[in-house]
């Protein structure tokens, strides 16, 4: 089975339980819970019975241990994540507001695994890769960027392939070199998984039809669209596939996009038809939305079965 990698942040996420505005007054937090979007990309994959693994670093205190006993234990090779002395492992504190939308405080940029390098575990990591995921969330600092370029050299030249999900927030687009990081990232990748504006990220086109279409002749092979509760699409150079997604209360949307696509990149790693992967990844996301903590809804292939058999008819 084809080995599937991926680089970047690991941290955890400390959520705070009632809704409001901000951190200006004491309220209860609830948390660790590990986090990450490579972190929960990987992990997805893990619990697919893939074999995979992550490269990053965490600090030598509990948020770290948190995170890799838990990748670990879910099957994740994690001999690539370095423990950096006299660094902190990454945190992100999260609190809804009533309008749905969500306040953040991150600790990523100078934690741990903004430190993360090309050293001897991440090497033997990537001689071991036949397929690596890229996430635009992971590019916040020039060392990342530099091993991410360096990765997708090494992984392409032995014939492996590359995916991306944008999953870019737009602040980071005013970074130094973060353009010209994507769009190098973009022109590498096999398959693009964006959601909502991001499709138009790396083209002058204003309609869909037209994006995808320039970009399949850009050197992508597919390209597949995450439309939350719409569910996905998967284009290629013969058309379109479109996979409604299953009704579910959304409960916490964190996760389900790294879900989504971890599920859908091993399937189609495996071969499986794109509708059928389709099926599977909008299973994955749906099972992430549906409950709180942003590593808790990743899903075994036998609970994504079931899943599909308990919602037969009743997709959205
Ligand atoms: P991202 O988090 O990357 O923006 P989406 O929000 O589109 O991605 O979610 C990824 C996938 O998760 C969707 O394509 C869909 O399969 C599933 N999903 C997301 N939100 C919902 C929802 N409210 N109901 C059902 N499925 C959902």
């Amino acid at each position: 089975m084809k080995k599937i990698v991926t680089i970047g942040e690991v941290l955890v996420e400390i959520m705070a339980e009632e809704r409001g505005n901000g951190f200006l007054e004491p309220i209860t937090l609830v948390g660790p819970f590990p986090s990450g979007a490579p972190a929960i990309f990987i992990d997805q994959v893990a619990k697919l019975g893939q074999p995979c693994g992550i490269i990053s670093a965490v600090g030598p205190d509990d948020f770290g241990t948190v995170n890799v006993e838990r990748l670990k234990a879910d099957g994740v090779d994690v001999s690539a994540i370095a423990v950096i002395p006299d660094a902190v492992t990454g945190s992100a504190f999260v609190r809804y507001r009533e309008d749905g939308n969500r306040n953040f405080i991150f600790n990523i940029r100078q934690s741990a695994c903004g430190q993360v390098s090309l050293d001897q575990g991440a090497e033997k990591m990537l001689r071991e890769a036949d397929h690596l995921h890229v996430m635009g969330s992971s590019l916040f600092s020039d060392n990342i960027v530099t091993l991410i370029r360096a990765a997708i050299g090494q992984v392409k030249e032995k014939g492996g392939t590359v995916s991306f999900d944008p999953n870019i927030r737009k602040e980071m687009l005013d970074f130094p070199g973060m353009r010209e990081a994507l769009v190098h990232i973009f022109e590498n990748a096999d398959i693009f998984l964006p959601s909502g504006e991001e499709l138009f990220l790396f083209t002058e086109a204003k309609e869909e039809e037209a994006a995808i279409a320039e970009i399949l002749t850009r050197g992508t092979k597919a390209v597949v669209i995450k439309r939350g509760a719409e569910g996905a699409s998967y284009f290629d150079t013969s058309g379109e596939t479109r996979v409604p997604a299953f009704a579910v209360e959304e409960i916490d949307p964190t996760g389900a996009g790294d879900s989504f696509g971890a599920t859908f990149v091993t399937f189609w790693l495996r071969g499986v038809s794109p509708e059928d992967a389709l099926l599977m990844a909008n299973a994955s996301g749906a099972r992430a939305v549906g409950v709180k903590g942003p590593m808790s809804g990743t899903s075994t292939g036998a609970e994504l079965q079931d899943f599909i058999e308990r919602h037969k008819g009743i997709r959205a």
